[in-house]
């Protein structure tokens, strides 16, 4: 190259000592990458372009003259030492790790080779520098994630493609037992993927061949043969052109886990088990005590319509009194264990608080008037549905009604049907039933809900009653999502209130009558005499039972007995019955529900209409045996009125 011929030399301040390619030399010095500075003494007397880049320096700023020193601003006194001794004894020096800030404040971290030379007399000092700021920051990092590798809790395994150990980390060798050296290099399948058939390691291999993650649990072995779970996810590792290079294999101990997960599966199904046994056993009891329960209650009230003299009737009330009370006892503690064995069977649906509750209460005027306390009805919104289960507030509403008068000695019972919105802006349908009776002190409010607990308890108990009510029924208020409060004043009345979701009415949800609420009939029994009567088949294997239904039905049915399912078909071959009345349990043999299915053969009976009474009262039973064939159902032990109630209902259809 000739001079000045591509690349116009800049005016330097000082004459180098070359002259024939100065040119040349200076533009390789100019445009190299690696910082450059040449210094005379101290001073700076020419640098390159890359050095203004690494001190950010302007362009056309001006070096020329100013002190290394005050340029690298390092606080390190050795470093200026080495430096100074460079200069004055011209040895070449390498100073490693000088930390400098720029002007601007960045930290450097270089690297300086300096490189005395004389020219003549004059001695020069060339430095290059060497950026190791963001290798440094890169090593940093580099350490920190292995450290994080290597103390992870997690078992860690890098691979190559063909799935050859490349690394482990102490994790692994903590779990498995093998170190390192043992695998490294092998192609050890079953070390990352575990005890798995060929087909299912095929498929691995796909997948992540595809590029796509695996994740799943697996089954291993360690060193010494035992077996450990482990979930895991393995990824491919790409390089910067996508190209797949390694696989990293990310896995848990899970074994803890996984033997917590058997146990408990284990405990369920023995827990299933029993839950199978305890409702087969409450099923049983259901049977046991409702079938003589039905004889007791049932010929108390036929004797009681019987009787004239006022002692033998006070006899009898009470046996009929303590009849009902074990009924309501039984009741409770089988619906109890119904909702927490979770079999509880609920139907939502939507209705109208105030059509229903006026329904429900029907004569508790009269209830209540014989304890000479007023009783009212008062609704303040008219449009207010309830969304949940008729038949469980049905049952909620009359407890704690029955609650109020039995704890009220004067004043009033007063029902208030209302609406209000919770915080959260949903509506919500509430029934207050307020009573001015006993009260409740402030520290028993909560004690009251539950289970077995009555206020005056133990020889000085009060009153009747098992203490289960009141746990019943907010536990079935909880299952429609619901709720019951209480406000009380001790010797002022108490405030219980029925809290459900609550809706607006439509026209459809205002007038819609529930198919399973009985319609209250009185006194309608002796209308019906002679030829009118039906003529029903009455199938019931204990003797009592059946001449009870006999004597309840004497006015309005001409009843036969079949004691058992060969006699009842017997029966129906012989004569055309109208309805019959099938006890479930017939002993042994078939059942009251296979007698149901065969008749449903006989064309002349395929709509007569089925009648199931049955000592299984248990809640669910009355879905299952209105789905079996049945259209009406009675659990034992059975008011007569209720009874007759049905046949009129079937009369009245002839
Ligand atoms: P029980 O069936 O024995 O009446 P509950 O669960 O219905 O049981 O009620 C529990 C207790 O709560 C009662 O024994 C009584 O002490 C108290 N209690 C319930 N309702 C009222 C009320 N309206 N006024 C005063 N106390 C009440």
């Amino acid at each position: 190259m000739e001079r000045g011929q591509t690349v116009k030399a800049k005016k330097y301040e000082i004459n180098l000592p070359f002259d024939e390619n100065i040119d040349f030399y200076r533009i390789i010095f100019e445009n190299s990458n690696e910082a450059f500075a040449v210094l005379k003494d101290d001073k700076f007397i020419i640098f390159n372009k890359a050095f203004k880049k690494l001190f950010n320096l302007d362009e056309g700023h001006s070096f020329y003259n100013k002190s290394i020193f005050d340029l690298l601003n390092s606080s390190n006194q050795n470093n200026f030492n080495e430096i100074l001794s460079s200069l004055k004894n011209n040895h070449i020096t390498e100073i490693n790790n000088l930390k400098c800030k720029r002007n601007d404040g960045y930290e450097l971290e270089l690297k300086l080779n300096l490189l005395p030379i004389q020219i003549d007399t004059i001695k020069y000092l060339i430095i290059s520098f060497h950026n190791l700021t963001e290798k440094k920051k890169l090593l940093e990092q580099v350490n920190k994630l292995s450290r994080i590798v290597n103390q992870s809790s997690s078992i860690i395994i890098i691979t190559d493609l063909e799935g050859k150990i490349e690394y482990t980390n102490p994790k692994f060798t903590e779990v498995t037992g093998y170190f390192f050296e043992e695998v490294h290099n092998r192609k050890l399948d079953s070390l990352i993927f575990g005890l798995i058939t060929d087909e299912e390691c095929n498929n691995l291999w796909k997948q992540l061949l595809s590029g796509k993650d695996w994740r799943g649990e697996l089954k291993n072995r360690k060193k010494n043969g035992e077996y450990y779970w482990e979930s895991a996810t393995i990824s491919p590792i790409k390089n910067d052109e996508g190209i797949i290079t390694h696989f990293l294999a990310i896995k848990e101990d899970i074994t803890e886990k996984k033997e917590m997960e058997f146990e408990l599966k284990r405990a369920l199904d023995s827990s299933e088990e029993a839950n199978r046994l305890k409702s087969t056993l409450l099923s049983n009891m259901s049977h046991e005590l409702r079938t003589p329960l039905t004889g007791i209650i049932g010929f108390a009230s036929l004797l009681r319509d019987e009787l004239t003299n006022i002692e033998h009737i006070d006899i009898v009330d009470k046996i009929l009194k303590s009849g009902k009370r074990l009924l309501i006892t039984l009741n409770s503690i089988l619906n109890l264990s119904e909702i927490e064995s979770g079999t509880f069977p609920i139907n939502i649906t939507e209705f109208s608080i105030p059509s229903y509750t006026k329904y429900f209460l029907t004569n508790y005027d009269k209830t209540a008037a014989e304890k000479s306390l007023s009783f009212s009805i008062e609704v303040l919104d008219e449009d207010i549905c309830a969304v949940g289960d008729e038949n469980l507030y049905k049952q909620i509403l009359l407890h704690i009604v029955d609650n109020a008068i039995k704890f009220t000695q004067k004043g009033s019972v007063k029902v208030v049907v209302t609406s209000s919105y919770d915080s959260s802006n949903q509506l919500k349908a509430i029934v207050k039933i307020i009573d001015t009776g006993i009260g409740i002190a402030k520290q028993d409010q909560s004690k009251i809900f539950r289970e077995f607990r009555q206020l005056s308890e133990g020889i000085r108990r009060n009153f009747e009653g098992s203490g289960l009510g009141l746990a019943v029924a907010k536990k079935m208020a909880k299952l429609m999502n619901g709720d019951i409060t209480v406000e009380s004043e001790l010797g002022k009345g108490s405030t219980f209130s029925i809290i459900l979701p609550g809706i607006k009415s439509t026209s459809e949800n205002k007038n819609r009558k529930s198919s399973k609420i009985k319609i209250p009939t009185q006194n309608k029994t002796r209308e019906i005499k002679g030829n009118n009567k039906l003529y029903v088949l009455s199938i019931e294997d204990n003797l009592l039972n059946a001449e009870l239904v006999s004597l309840f039905l004497k006015d309005i049915c001409e009843v036969d007995s079949a004691f058992n399912y060969e006699q009842a078909i017997e029966k129906i071959k012989n004569k055309k019955y109208e309805a019959i009345l099938v006890d479930i349990n017939l002993g042994n043999g078939p059942s009251g529900i296979d007698f149901a299915k065969e008749i449903k053969k006989y064309n002349e009976y395929k709509n007569t209409p089925l009648i199931a009474i049955t000592g299984y009262a248990l809640l669910r039973d009355e879905k299952k045996l209105l789905n079996e064939g049945f259209d009406y159902y009675l659990a034992k032990p059975y008011d007569k009125e209720d009874l007759i109630d049905i046949i009129l209902s079937i009369i009245s259809k002839k």
